[in-house]
């Protein structure tokens, strides 16, 4: 309970349909107690009478359906109960995605995809968060599809992936993420490489129906997937193109009109597409917020929640290991050959001898074992950083989250760098 200031208390009580919001002041920490009733963080029941301790800048909303009361400890901002919530919204979607369940239990065909989009700060992630809570609550194994490449649900900022969902998101740690599927993309947001972002959606669209053809369980589960808030021009394009990779059958807009009536004229009748208020608790994050938020994501893999891990520091040689970017700039038309069409380089494998440029920078190591798989494709088994690039002696120096030797040699570079402040 480091880091509490106990003499901050207050209880609180909710009547039923309430919500409990606060939001962690920076550098201090807030223990929470479920005291009397029931109540759900997220989708998630807490269990009476267990401390939960919050970290700075944690964003939290505990609502009840049948009245609680709560004990909050330290110092929080503007604590307040409210009444407005969409959660019985939330929740009769939850419902009605449960009876396409039951459908595909009986006639064993696919369950319900449910992709949820929206602008920025709608609360995309947490609606994803208590569908998938409420399902597996319910027995289901729903996987997330996490497409968000900004915020990074499933891993880090700069990947895709998926996870199949076996057990309710902790209230504090969020989904247990043991095996999650994660791929490279290496930007922050889809611009940074469209084309590879639509390569990648295909894949993870590929090897989700391929998991679904082995397991029933998970096939009649269907998904959840999260995308991004960049829902213009090109970013609209991506969503068109991740509702037809998926199939998804239903599509759930938050909070904007706009929005939905392009998806309602650009994606087939059969799709099913509501829209949905966001949660007045939601809370707009300005940049420099989700930059920290990016950094502690990438923090918090190599040093695990509260920094409970110790990463591993050390060197790599630059002959036991390949490095490459992915895609190259195009070159002009006029510097082409007459006739000679513009070859597409934005998902060309490009190899990078290492340089100084290097350190800082996020490497992704490919779980392919030769150049002849599909390096792009590929998933990936984890994630160092460059701390040193020594070109003299040929080495350059990482923060690993295991240690050495690595089990594969080729690393792919991310456009994302993070700097350990914990040396
Ligand atoms: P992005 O556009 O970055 O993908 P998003 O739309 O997915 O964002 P969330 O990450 O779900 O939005 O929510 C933004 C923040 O608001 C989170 O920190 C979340 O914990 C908080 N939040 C969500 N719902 C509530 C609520 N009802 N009350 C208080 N805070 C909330």
């Amino acid at each position: 309970e480091k880091g509490i200031d106990h003499s901050v208390v207050k209880d609180f009580k909710l009547a039923k349909d309430n919500e409990l919001r606060f939001e962690v002041e920076t550098n201090q920490r807030v223990k929470l107690v479920l005291l009397d009733g029931s109540a759900e963080l997220f989708g998630t029941e807490l269990v009476h009478s267990r401390s939960y301790i919050f970290e700075s800048g944690a964003k939290i909303a505990v609502f009840t359906w049948f009245g609680c009361s709560i004990r909050l400890t330290g110092k929080n901002e503007a604590a307040y109960v409210s009444k407005d919530t969409p959660m019985i919204i939330y929740l009769n979607t939850h419902a009605a995605c449960e009876q396409m369940r039951k459908t595909a239990d009986q006639e064993d065909i696919r369950g319900p995809r449910i992709m949820v989009v929206g602008p920025q700060d709608v609360g995309k992630s947490t609606v994803c968060r208590i569908l998938l809570n409420y399902s597996v609550r319910m027995g289901r194994k729903t996987t997330l599809l996490d497409l968000d490449v900004g915020q990074g649900g499933v891993s880090i900022p700069g990947t895709v992936g998926a996870l199949t969902v076996e057990r309710p998101a902790d209230p504090v740690d969020g989904f247990e993420l043991k095996v999650p599927l994660v791929y490279h993309f290496g930007h922050t947001s889809p611009n940074g490489n469209i084309k590879l972002y639509e390569t990648l959606i295909s894949r993870l669209a590929d090897v989700f129906n391929a998991k679904c053809d082995y397991n029933r369980l998970i096939k009649h589960s269907g998904c959840v997937i999260n995308t991004c808030g960049w829902i213009k021009g090109q970013g609209y394009q991506c969503l068109l193109h991740a509702a037809q990779s998926f199939e998804a059958d239903v599509v759930i807009v938050l909070d904007s009109e706009r929005l939905y009536n392009d998806l309602k004229r650009d994606l087939p009748d059969f799709v099913n597409i509501i829209l949905q208020p966001k949660s007045p608790g939601v809370v707009e994050r300005p940049r420099d917020v989700r930059r920290d938020y990016r950094d502690s994501k990438i923090k918090e893999y190599f040093y695990g929640p509260r920094k409970i891990y110790f990463p591993h520091a050390f060197d790599v040689s630059f002959q036991d290991v390949e490095l490459f970017k992915i895609g190259a700039p195009s070159l002009p038309d006029s510097c082409l050959p007459l006739g000679v069409e513009q070859e597409d380089t934005h998902t060309k494998l490009v190899p990078v001898t290492p340089g100084r440029d290097l350190v800082h920078h996020i490497l992704s190591l490919s779980m392919a074992e030769s150049l002849d798989e599909n390096l792009i494709e590929t998933n990936v088994a984890g994630f160092v950083v460059v701390t040193n690039v020594d070109v003299d002696n040929q080495v350059f120096s990482v923060l690993s989250p295991a240690p050495r030797p690595l089990p594969r040699r080729y690393f792919l570079i991310m456009d994302t760098r993070f700097i350990d402040i914990n040396k």
